[in-house]
């Protein structure tokens, strides 16, 4: 097949808010650059023309940002200082923080809000409106932005080095035949490509598998983030507010917790976080989400109000032990899908701005010295271990891990780590925590008969005024995928799904994914029920990828502008 090749100096991958930081800040230190070369002011050859591009998989930039959030605003206002003077969206400097421990009946209120979690100084932002914003200022700086383009694979050439990524196709049907509208994917060429994914990087999996990024690291460890936005008819929760939630209705062997936002015009933004190392084969996030709103104190809150915008999205929870190489020939690897996030203060837009900053400033230098090798890009890592990011993730390098022996124990290990600024002696695990497919028991191991959900959820019903259906949450996620397509959820074996997996399992994957995306149903062999893939449900949460206990779900990009239409989110 004929492809184009475009080139281009520098491709990144994934229009958030790591990668744009980065296109942006490199734009600005070339310009600089140039301009000095050209008035006297700075040794060295002017680089020219440098052309950068960002390639983002949703329709538009921003479309498939989900965040809290609360923004540290330490890393943008190094990049763009005045940011606030600039009209950067922001909803609210927080002006109140609440923490709350909520059992079945009783919410109550913590005398002090643990350090870890006092927002004062930060702002409560929509993520996908500041990463638009973000975008705008890349382009008035030059930098070519293309949304609708997934990067579908990585470009080597016969040393290993990366060359680039390939986009995908479009125009191919459900059977992969091309229709009459098809136009092969592009080759972009790039002395540097950067990956800047977000949690679970398809193209980062691909990569860090063939180049050994994780040897001698610690396997990576997730959350899956449940958010829901509210129009409330009242000033019942005042704007600027922050309240976080732990206990109920995680069971103490489950991480977990909740959060509520004041947004703008009564908005209220409010959502569940359940670490993907769960053990129960029948929890159900969505479900653990439904429960939270149901709760007396949550659901005074929604009451009267109307629920308008739902979306998922996982967090690479892993730190410090679970960093891969950030930088190998030709390629560096920013934000999420790096793990630069501070699980304990469940933040990673400050490290993921400033990562892509410090990629910027490593391939700049590679620029000037027209050296992309792997030596050359060390200097990222060097960068990153000398800024401000490394010590924040080392004081909190055993978090998550704590969180493997149950809560209690958690919140000890959390708690000697505050003090001694992340030394435990041993005493609990020096470690990210165990994968989702590894600690997921089967239903055999929780006495569980058969996989009826009331086992675990009782009598959960959906009132359609405070809790949902998936289906009906899919719905405020705006998704949309041109349905003759093939689906972008390869599963690699389906025979396990009607055997092993709904015996072992009683298929999880019809719970953990947070959008209704599988289904088990009748019709398949021997009478056996069968997996139906809704894909055009997905919101590219990537659950699945991560949390199937064989290991045989691969989640790849679909077409370029299909998934989730996030707005404000
Ligand atoms: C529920 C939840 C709550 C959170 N709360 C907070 C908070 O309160 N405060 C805070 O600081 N942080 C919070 N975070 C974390 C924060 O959102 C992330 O750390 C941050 O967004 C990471 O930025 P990123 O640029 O690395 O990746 P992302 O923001 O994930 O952006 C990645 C982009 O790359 C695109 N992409 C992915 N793969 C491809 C591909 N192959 N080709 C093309 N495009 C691709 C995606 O579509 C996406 O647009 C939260 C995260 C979640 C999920």
């Amino acid at each position: 097949m004929e492809r184009e090749s475009i080139e281009m100096d520098v491709v990144f991958v994934g229009a958030g808010p790591a990668n744009l930081s980065g296109a942006l800040h490199l734009s600005r230190l070339v310009s600089e650059h140039n301009e000095e070369v050209a008035a006297g002011k700075r040794q060295g050859t002017a680089l020219g023309e440098v052309e950068i591009a960002v390639i983002e998989k949703g329709a538009s930039i921003g479309a498939h940002i989900l965040s809290g959030a609360v923004m540290d605003p330490r890393a943008l206002s190094e990049l763009i200082p005045d940011f606030v003077e600039q009209g950067a969206p922001l909803e609210s400097p927080v002006k109140e923080d609440d923490f709350l421990y909520l059992t079945k009946k009783r919410a109550i209120k913590s005398p002090v809000t643990p350090p870890p979690l006092k927002n004062h100084g930060y702002y409560i932002v929509s993520l996908n409106r500041l990463t638009a914003w973000l975008g705008e200022k890349c382009e008035e700086a030059g930098v070519n932005i293309f949304p609708e383009f997934p990067g579908a694979e990585m470009l080597y050439d016969e040393r290993d080095c990366v060359i680039g990524v390939r986009t995908g196709d479009k125009g191919v049907d459900r059977e992969g035949r091309r229709k009459s509208n098809f136009e092969p994917g592009v080759d972009l060429l790039a002395k540097v490509t950067v990956l800047g994914e977000g949690p679970r990087g398809s193209l980062v999996k691909q990569l860090a598998q063939r180049l050994n990024l994780n040897e001698g690291r610690e396997p990576q460890v997730y959350s899956l983030g449940l958010k829901e936005l509210w129009e409330l008819p009242d000033d019942r929760y005042p704007l600027g507010k922050v309240t976080h939630t732990l206990g109920y209705p995680s069971d103490a062997q489950t991480y977990g917790g909740g959060w509520i936002y004041g947004m703008q015009n009564r908005v209220l933004n409010i959502g569940y976080v359940t670490g993907l190392d769960y053990r129960d084969p029948l929890l159900d996030p969505h479900a653990e989400f439904q429960r939270f709103k149901e709760h007396l104190h949550i659901r005074r809150l929604l009451e009267g109000g109307k629920m308008i915008r739902y979306g998922a999205k996982t967090i690479a929870a892993g730190g410090y032990y679970a960093m891969p190489q950030l930088y190998a020939d030709g390629v560096l690897l920013v934000g999420d899908c790096a793990g630069f996030l501070n699980s304990q203060r469940l933040k990673g837009i400050h490290t993921a701005i400033k990562s892509g900053m410090l990629a910027a400033e490593a391939i700049f230098e590679a620029l000037v010295a027209n050296d992309f090798s792997s030596q050359k890009l060390q200097r990222y890592e060097q960068l990153v271990g000398e800024s401000w990011i490394m010590p924040e993730l080392r004081r909190v390098r055993n978090f998550h891990a704590g969180f493997k022996r149950g809560r209690w124990l958690g919140i000890a290990n959390a708690g000697l780590q505050f003090v001694t600024g992340g030394r435990n002696w041993g005493l609990f695990d020096r470690s990210s925590g165990e994968p989702g497919h590894l600690a997921l028991r089967k239903l055999s191991d929780y006495g569980y008969q058969g996989d009826s959900p009331e086992q675990r959820y009782g009598n959960l019903r959906f009132d359609g005024k405070v809790t949902f259906n998936k289906v009906t949450d899919v719905y405020h996620a705006s998704v949309a995928h041109n349905e003759d397509q093939p689906a972008h959820l390869h599963v690699l074996d389906t025979e396990i799904c009607s055997t092993r997996c709904a015996e072992e399992y009683g298929n999880p994957c019809q719970r953990f994914c947070p959008a209704a995306v599988y289904e088990m149903v009748d019709g398949g062999d021997d009478g056996k029920r069968r997996l139906q893939i809704n894909f055009s449900n997905c919101v590219h949460c990537k659950t699945c990828d991560i949390m199937d206990p064989y290991q045989i779900i691969n989640w790849v990009t679909p077409e370029g502008g299909g998934g989730p239409g996030y707005k404000n989110m």
